[in-house]
């Protein structure tokens, strides 16, 4: 059927929602110890057209053409999205071709220091990150970086994004008992996402 689209399925914060894949399984920037798809395989920050942008879309036109249309288009799957380099033009080419249709993105956040990526996500509609940790001992334990990645790059790229996106971004926080759930940790979280 689709090799690239899968659902929709019903969120809780995107109603139905149907989930494009962007990067292969399982290429990723982190190797979080709570990853439900298993340990990343290839851990890189290197950006490429991993899953062909034409190839995308072709799938999308076909399938919202033939089914209901989704309350959401949502950039997700088992990896990092925004590792795919060709994330800003299918943004682009599904907001220019679907007209009204809100598009989302799930993304463990650390390239968005990178200030082509945030340029990439402007007109998405929302767009949800991860922050599970405000230090690097913790920040490594849980997500376990690829070596390009800090906490330092981590977090000023999400203040930088909020203060740039104007659609609406949710941070999700994991709170994993052993690692991040003690009182200095949670407190300086608290103090990160209030600045
Ligand atoms: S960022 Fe997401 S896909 Fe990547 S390892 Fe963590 S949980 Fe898995």
């Amino acid at each position: 059927m689709y090799k690239y689209l899968f659902g929709p399925v019903p969120s809780r914060r995107l109603g139905m929602s149907l989930g494009v894949d962007l990067v292969p399984n399982k290429i990723c920037t982190l190797d979080c110890v709570y990853c439900e798809v298993g340990k990343t395989s290839k851990l890189t920050s290197d950006r490429k057209e991993y899953i062909e942008c034409s190839k995308v879309i072709k799938e999308l036109n076909h399938y919202l053409l033939n089914n209901p249309s989704p309350n959401c288009i949502t950039l997700t799957g088992s990896e990092e999205p925004t590792l795919n380099s060709k994330i800003g033009e299918i943004i682009k080419l599904i907001k220019q071709q679907h007209i009204g249709l809100p598009v989302a993105v799930i993304t463990n956040g650390t390239l968005l220091n990178d200030p082509k990526v945030r340029t990439e996500l402007k007109d998405v509609d929302i767009v949800l990150p991860s922050l599970d940790a405000a230090t690097k001992g913790i920040f490594e334990a849980i997500n376990k970086p690829h070596s390009q990645i800090n906490i330092e790059h981590h977090i000023s790229g999400l203040i930088e994004f909020s203060k740039y996106f104007n659609g609406k971004l949710c941070l999700e926080v994991m709170v994993l008992p052993g690692y991040n759930n003690h009182h200095k940790e949670l407190l300086e979280l608290k103090r990160l996402l209030i600045k």
